[in-house]
């Protein structure tokens, strides 16, 4: 059984410049062995000239751990995937970061935000602070003014979608209270910068890129990279696989004596099992 390829379609670029970007909160498992195998063989399958990048998440300081990242560094050189020139870290990216934000603010785009999370009730944040005018210091938030633009994009596996992020999540949070960086702007910015031209990763991500696109806009990327959203690993049909389950990490497998081919093997298979996402082509939204 394998997990399927798409082929090269004219909505990407080729060849493909995309990324592996685990964030280092954990050990390696057998859901990012199938971002792996996708991202991997996507890239390769696109002709000479794919790259895949590796950047690790790291953007928040307080969940971040060296230790993980030099296991998934570890494993992922077991399971024999190579990574295409130098390994970036979020954490090393501040001023990016910044120089990228300053050209929002230049532009009105910003605004700073008292709010907690837990004081956020709605699904979307509500814009509570967008007219209150408050200073961007210490303890507060950095958030983008999002329009009410639909966003239209199409996944090379989902096919055609339709996200309106405005409603979906209201204003995007780019730096938060304790001054971390987000997920979603420094992963923006960061495929921005790096000429990332196709995302690939879960479909439990699906939600965020509309939001992703406009970002990517604003920011002054005039194309948007393309994405494609794979299955997740499922333990039941109901159940994300998750590594709490316990029987998915890259470590406990290899110590079980499994080889690397064997790991691969077995993600293809579960991949091969999971069902199709229940709601697709909605304008949906979600908490992230
Ligand atoms: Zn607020």
């Amino acid at each position: 059984m394998t997990a399927p390829i798409p082929s090269p379609e004219s909505l990407i670029q080729t060849p493909v410049i995309t990324r592996f970007a685990p964030a280092p909160t954990g050990y390696l498992h057998l859901g990012h062995v199938l971002n792996a195998i996708y991202v991997w063989e996507t890239a390769r399958a696109s002709g000479r000239g794919g790259r895949v990048l590796l950047r690790i998440e790291d953007h928040d300081r307080t969940r971040s751990r060296p230790i993980f990242e030099v296991a998934l560094l570890e494993d992922l050189a077991w399971l024999g995937f190579r990574a295409d020139g130098e390994l970036t870290r979020q954490s090393e990216r501040s001023a990016l970061y910044e120089r990228a934000l300053e050209g929002l603010r230049a532009r009105g785009l910003t605004y700073a935000c008292e709010c907690s999370r837990a004081g956020i009730r709605a699904v979307a944040y509500p814009g509570t602070c967008r007219d209150k005018d408050l200073p961007e210091a210490a303890g507060f938030g950095v958030r983008v003014r999002l329009d009410s633009t639909i966003e239209r994009f199409e996944d090379l596996r989902l096919g055609q979608q339709e996200q309106r992020p405005s409603e979906q999540c209201g204003d995007v949070l780019v730096r938060d209270r304790a001054g971390n960086w987000t997920y979603q702007f420094a992963a923006v910015v960061d495929d921005w910068l790096q000429n990332v031209n196709l995302v690939i990763r879960g479909e439990d991500l699906l939600d965020s890129t509309g939001r992703q696109i406009q970002l990517a806009r604003l920011i002054g990327r005039a194309q948007p990279p393309a994405f494609l959203h794979h299955e997740l690993l499922m333990k039941t049909a109901t159940q994300k696989l998750s590594k709490s389950n316990g029987d998915t990490g890259v470590r406990d497998l290899r110590a079980k004596g499994w080889s690397p081919e064997a790991v691969i093997e077995h993600a293809r298979a579960l991949a091969a099992q999971s069902p199709h996402h229940p709601s697709l082509n909605h304008l949906s939204s979600d908490r992230k």
